[in-house]
Order: C-alpha cells, then structure tokens, then sequence
C-alpha cells in the first residue's frame, strides 16, 4: 500500500467556479489562467472542465503546444510572450496569441514572415516595475506594431499590483485609459479586478486563483459571498496515536510544550508533499468535522495535531490539509503566505485523484 496521502482535484468545481467567473464578467471574454500546471492542478487532466472558457492563458511554450494538441482549438496566450526569437515559429505554427514586453521581441516580430497575422497582447508597465513598456514610449510602440503586415489584432495588456485592495486599480487604471483607443482591445483585468472592479473587464479578463475557488487577497472571508468552490483536496490519514503528560514536547526542537495531558496524532503528510514547513502551532487540520490544530513542527514526511477534543478518532481516520472543509487560504495565511503558493507546491509525489 502507498502512504495514504492524496490531493483530490474537483473537475465539476472548476467549471462551476468558471460559470461564477462568466456571471461576474457579463459580456467581457474570459481567459483561464492555467500557468504552473494550471496551479498545480495539471493541465492535461483539467482544461477540458474548463472548456467552455473562451482562451486558456499560460506562460511555458510546451504548455501551449500541449493543449493544442491535446485538442483545444480556441485562443492561447503567452503571458510572458516568447523567450527567445526562434519561438515564433511554434508561435506561427500553433496559431499562439503572444504578450509583447520589450523591443527585442518587436525587432523579432519584424524580421519574421507568419502564415496568418499574428495577434498580439502589448504589455504595458502601469506602476508594477515588472515587464512592459513604459507610458512614454507605449503608444510609440504601437504605432510600429500597426505598420507591421505580419500583426493582426492588438491588444492593451497590463497588470495590477494591487487589485485586492479597494484603492489599489486607481492610479494604473487612471494612467491605462490615458493609453486606450479605437485600435486597441484592452485586457488588464486579474483575478482580483474580475471580482471586485468591474470597470477594468473591458474585452477580456484574465483569471487565475478564482478559477481554483481561492481568494486573491489570501483571505478567504474576502470570497466568503462569491460561492466559489475549492478545486484541490489535500488529505491523508491519522497513523499513530499518543497520550502525553504536561512537559512533555512534540517534534524537532520541541518547539511544542504540553501544559496539560493531551491525545495527539501524527498525521502522514510533511514538507515533502508540499505542506508550508513554515506552519506554526495552531494552523487548521480538518478531522472528522473539527478544526483540529497544528502542533510543533512539520517534519518531512508527518505533522503533529491535537485531537485531545475528538472523542472518535482512531487510527486510519481521513483528515484534510486544505480544501473542501478548510479553505486553503485559511492554512496560507497561518503559514504567512497565499493559497496560490501552496496549490503550485503540491509535491510530485502526491498522487492526483481526478474526481467528476
Ligand atoms: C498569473 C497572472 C494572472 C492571473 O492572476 P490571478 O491573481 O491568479 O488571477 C493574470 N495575468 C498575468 C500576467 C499573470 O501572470
């Protein structure tokens, strides 16, 4: 028998959470963001749940070609546009839509001959200092592009900062509708402004974290009203039981003193699988219903729970990390950090249950 870890992903929840994204956009078209695997979740095994999406959105050229040829027809987009000029002959090839963040990739665009106009996505810096044009030089940047026989479609692409926050879309929106005109689609909207600035949906938005029923801002309470369900079950088993004495210590370092007899259980899922290492006494494990917490340190293969207040656990009991029961970005946010972070983390030794 393997060690009785496993995520379980919810194929019906991530097209659920797709239609709860489609309710919120009204006429704007969605691209799903699948980067990293589709965050963690594994695109081969999840995009036709989502298939009803009106583009995926990735970052890795074999990502792209993956999905065609597993069979998806409709729009791509390279998030980061290509790495090296040769990559637009794939680009050509598989009919991939591109951002475009630095001139190199312009002069490459020039020097090259495609089958089809190729649709472009023009990155624009708004304040995030990451990639794109500057304002200064943006519109510059377009002109060349719409004296270019080789580029069809033109789109505004840029990237919020700070979209979980209710002021933080003001200053770059106000700077991106400086940029707008009649020969450019806008696409600029996150996870983050899908959900709570409709004013930035404009042709296309771009979601990622929802689509996986998390909370941009990595807290839950945030999504609360949104009815957007999790997408990735972490879960193992209870598989030793002890009763300890007050002064008595669990884990490495001991970092965790009993102040009273206690009932533990060490549970089979560490560091290793994925699990923050960084956890800290006190973080949420599910187990038959109850918030049970943390104890100690996380080891590489176990943790550490209190179950001294559940009077019918035994042995072999199922408990979830995160996910149907215990939203990942409760667990996160013990763990100083998002629930994005923990769904790209899943470890390759995990084995994935693809539910309907
Ligand atoms: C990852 C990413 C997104 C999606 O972000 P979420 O917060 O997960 O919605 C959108 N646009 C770009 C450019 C990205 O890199």
């Amino acid at each position: 028998m393997p060690r009785p870890i496993s995520a379980v992903i919810h194929l019906q929840n991530l097209t659920h959470n797709l239609s709860v994204i489609r309710q919120q956009v009204g006429a704007a078209k969605i691209w799903s963001v699948m980067k990293a695997d589709a965050y963690g979740h594994g695109i081969k095994q999840v995009w036709q749940a989502l298939a009803a999406t009106d583009g995926f959105a990735i970052l890795d050229l074999n990502e792209a070609i993956l999905l065609r040829e597993e069979g998806w027809q409709g729009p791509i987009l390279l998030l980061e546009g290509f790495f090296h000029p040769t990559d637009l002959l794939q680009i050509n090839h598989y009919k991939l839509t591109t951002a475009v963040h630095s001139t190199w990739q312009l002069d490459a665009i020039e020097q090259r001959v495609f089958d089809t106009p190729i649709s472009v996505y023009v990155k624009l810096n708004s304040g995030m200092n990451r990639l794109g044009f500057k304002p200064e030089e943006y519109r510059q940047v377009i002109n060349r592009l719409l004296a270019m026989e080789s580029v069809g479609n033109i789109t505004l692409m840029s990237h919020f900062a700070n979209s979980d926050t209710q002021n933080g879309i003001e200053a770059p929106h106000h700077l991106i509708k400086t940029l707008i005109d009649d020969n450019l689609s806008v696409c600029i909207a996150n996870s983050g402004a899908t959900l709570w600035h409709p004013s930035t949906h404009y042709d296309w938005v771009r979601s990622g974290i929802i689509l996986y029923g998390a909370s941009p801002s990595g807290k839950w309470q945030d999504i609360a009203d949104k009815q957007l369900k999790a997408t990735m079950t972490l879960r193992s088993q209870i598989i030793a039981i002890h009763d300890i004495n007050a002064g008595e210590t669990i884990g490495y370092g001991s970092r965790f003193t009993a102040q009273q007899p206690m009932k533990i259980a060490t549970v089979a899922c560490g560091y290793a699988d994925g699990y923050p290492r960084h956890a800290p006494t006190g973080t949420p494990v599910w187990v038959k219903g109850e918030r049970c917490p943390l104890l100690g340190a996380v080891s590489m293969d176990m943790l550490t729970i209190d179950i001294s207040h559940c009077s019918t656990v035994n042995i072999g009991e199922e408990v979830e990390l995160w996910g149907q029961n215990l939203p990942i970005d409760d667990v996160a946010q013990c763990a100083n950090t998002i629930g994005y972070e923990l769904m790209c983390a899943l470890a390759k030794r995990v084995p994935i249950i693809y539910e309907d």
